[in-house]
């Protein structure tokens, strides 16, 4: 299988099936920040993108943000969600996913990673074999640096649009 291709495609976090996270046995879900749960630079999270964390919660599963972004930018919303979080993770690479599997005792079978972002997000986790999700961005702005990557993922994401 190839490390480009996200085993779940979705419209946007809030439309996650916790039941189906539950039937895959997933107990540890590394959810991405920006552009995942919050838009780029918002001050405040959604609704419904609370709620699912709630939810995912509520079933069992825990929930990490795992974010290249700086810790003053994650930790509030973090805090508030009363979850977890790692900043700076520097994805695709692999090593805080692997710190976060041993440190949870939780093994890759029953992990998952979830982000908008196909270059940092998914392929650093498919490599290690954690059930990704791909979500589309909820932000309408993104980074230089972003926008560069998402033009290049587009390919790679077109035919699991449909
Ligand atoms: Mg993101």
């Amino acid at each position: 299988m190839s490390v480009f291709k996200p085993d779940l495609y979705l419209k946007r976090f809030a439309l996650l099936d916790v039941n189906e996270l539950v039937k895959r046995n997933i107990r540890l879900l590394l959810v991405d920040f920006d552009n995942t749960i919050v838009p780029l630079g918002s001050p405040y999270i959604g609704a419904k993108e609370a709620s699912k964390i709630r939810e995912l919660k509520e079933q069992g599963i825990e929930v990490i943000i795992l974010s290249n972004n700086k810790r003053s930018r994650v930790e509030p919303f973090a805090r508030k969600l009363g979850v977890e979080f790692i900043s700076f993770a520097l994805k695709p690479f692999f090593h805080q996913y692997l710190r976060i599997l041993t440190q949870k005792k939780c093994p890759v079978e029953q992990a998952a990673a979830l982000g908008d972002q196909l270059f940092t997000d998914i392929i650093g986790a498919n490599a290690l074999g954690i059930y990704t999700i791909y979500c589309e961005p909820i932000g309408t702005k993104d980074r230089i640096t972003t926008r560069v990557l998402r033009r290049i993922e587009e390919p790679f994401l077109k035919h699991e649009r449909n």
